[in-house]
């Protein structure tokens, strides 16, 4: 199923369950993009503002992982790995949302899914979902 078609909020976490959150949006202009850590981990994320997402449960075992410009912030469950969400370089009012982790979302429903260029820290145009 894609994003567009659940109800908000809409709910994720991370392998093991120590980290849940909810996203208060229907994530937006999913991509993936061409930086020297996103295309290592080849996920597809959506963007969602800052205050749209709400860490539930499990903030402790969030950890963080930041180089370079020390801008962007991308967390990680500190158990099972897993990506959950990162404050983007481009937008720091933003989070881009792994959207593997939300309930009810079939990541493989997206096979096409547009580049961003994160090296080059362009804004990307609005694209449809
Ligand atoms: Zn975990």
């Amino acid at each position: 199923m894609k994003i567009r078609d659940l109800s908000l909020p809409l709910r994720g976490k991370c392998h093991c369950g120590a980290v849940r959150f909810e996203v208060n949006t229907n994530i937006k202009n999913s991509r993936r993009c061409n930086c020297s850590i996103c295309s290592r981990k080849g996920f597809v994320m959506g963007t969602a503002l800052l205050e749209e997402l709400t860490i539930t449960k499990g903030k402790e075992y969030l950890t963080s992982y930041k180089w370079n410009t020390k801008v962007a912030e991308h967390y990680f469950c500190k158990t099972c790995g897993i990506y959950t969400h990162h404050k983007r370089r481009s937008n720091p009012n933003q989070y881009g949302i792994n959207i593997a982790c939300l309930e009810g979302v079939d990541p493989y429903s997206y096979n096409k899914v547009p580049i961003g260029n994160g090296d080059l820290n362009a804004p990307l145009p609005d694209i449809p979902r």
